[in-house]
């Protein structure tokens, strides 16, 4: 497929017969299997600004919250207990987590139960990294938000892309599987930045790549701008099944926060990945990078029922595997 062609897609030429051909290459690496990646999100403090996150430090009005070890490690075993293949830890970028608690965890986890644990921490260190990596954690997610540099720079306080990208290869030297992905309708962007973002994700080789529309957040500089499109996300992921056929590919949360069965719809166009909060009731509503995300209804406990439900009705299977990249031969 040529940019052309990808253009073309990206605007509407043809959707029946992208998420057709999407759905069908999804079929032919994962049969009708869906992971599914249990995310505990234990801490919502950041020292970040991210014009477009309802973490960012600035934003008062968000009630903090940490959770103790005893807390993420029951979180964690409530996951694995409920047939979660893979238990994420993840927080904003959260200096008071010391790299020493956090490798306590991961053995804990790892020690506990048969379980991938990925790590989506932020701008941690490469040093921190690699002894969260000795301790048995197995992937990590650096999301780029978007590959236009001068974007990236403008929405994230003046943080320099380079450096990020040089993490994200970093992480992928000391042998983790490594995901990324960007905000498609980002205030200001065009078909041609989802083009850009298509052909650079394809070239990193990742093992995950996400793509999740932008829903702004009213307590962020962001607030009021126009939403991303739920159909370009599709599109984007759509595409990008095509050209990496073996990548992880998450069905994200924010496309159900813009519609209610987003998510299932991109698990029929697609995504082979389901990403439920696990987070306990009472924390979880404080996780707000943008309105709707954790929505899933409740009754008290967390689950994976909903998620389940979920891939069910999109007629897929809800698979209890690690599901490691078929990209890379894992070596954890
Ligand atoms: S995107 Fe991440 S680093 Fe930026 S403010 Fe939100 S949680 Fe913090």
């Amino acid at each position: 497929m040529n940019t052309h062609d990808i253009l073309s897609f990206l605007t509407g030429a043809d959707d029946d017969a992208l998420f057709a051909d999407a759905h069908e290459a999804r079929l032919k690496v994962f049969g009708k299997a869906v992971y599914i990646r249990a995310i505990v999100e234990f801490s919502n403090v950041c020292n970040k600004h991210c014009r477009y996150c309802g973490l960012r430090a600035d934003n008062r009005r968000l009630r903090r919250y940490r959770m103790g070890a005893r807390q993420i490690l029951e979180a964690a075993s409530l996951a694995a207990a409920e047939g979660a293949g893979t238990v994420v830890l993840q927080s904003g970028d959260d200096l008071g987590c010391s790299m020493e608690l956090m490798g306590e965890l991961i053995r804990e986890i790892k020690a506990r139960h048969d379980v991938a644990v990925t790590l989506s921490l932020g701008d941690r260190g490469l040093d921190e990294y690699a002894f969260w990596r000795e301790c048995g954690a197995d992937r990590c997610l650096m999301k780029l938000e978007t590959t236009d540099r001068r974007l990236y720079k403008r929405l994230r306080q003046g943080e320099d892309f380079s450096a990020r990208l040089h993490r994200l290869e970093g992480l992928r030297r000391l042998g983790y599987e490594v995901g990324s992905g960007v905000i498609t309708g980002l205030p200001g962007t065009t078909p041609a930045d989802a083009l850009r973002d298509i052909v650079f994700l394809s070239d990193l080789d990742l093992d995950m790549i996400a793509v999740g529309p932008f829903v702004p957040n009213p307590d962020t500089p962001l607030a009021g701008c126009v939403p991303g499109s739920g159909l370009l996300a599709n599109r984007m992921s759509a595409l990008l099944r095509l050209l990496n056929p073996t990548a992880n590919i998450p069905a994200t949360s924010a496309l159900d926060a813009l519609r209610p069965g987003g998510r299932a719809l991109a698990l029929t166009r697609g995504c082979n990945v389901l990403m439920p909060s696990m987070t306990p009731v009472g924390l979880r509503e404080d996780y707000v990078i943008y309105p709707g995300k954790n929505a899933d209804p409740l009754d008290g406990i967390p689950s994976l029922a909903p998620a389940r439900r979920t891939i069910e009705a999109s007629g897929l299977i809800p698979s209890p595997a690690k599901g490691f990249s078929p990209r890379r031969s894992h070596v954890g």
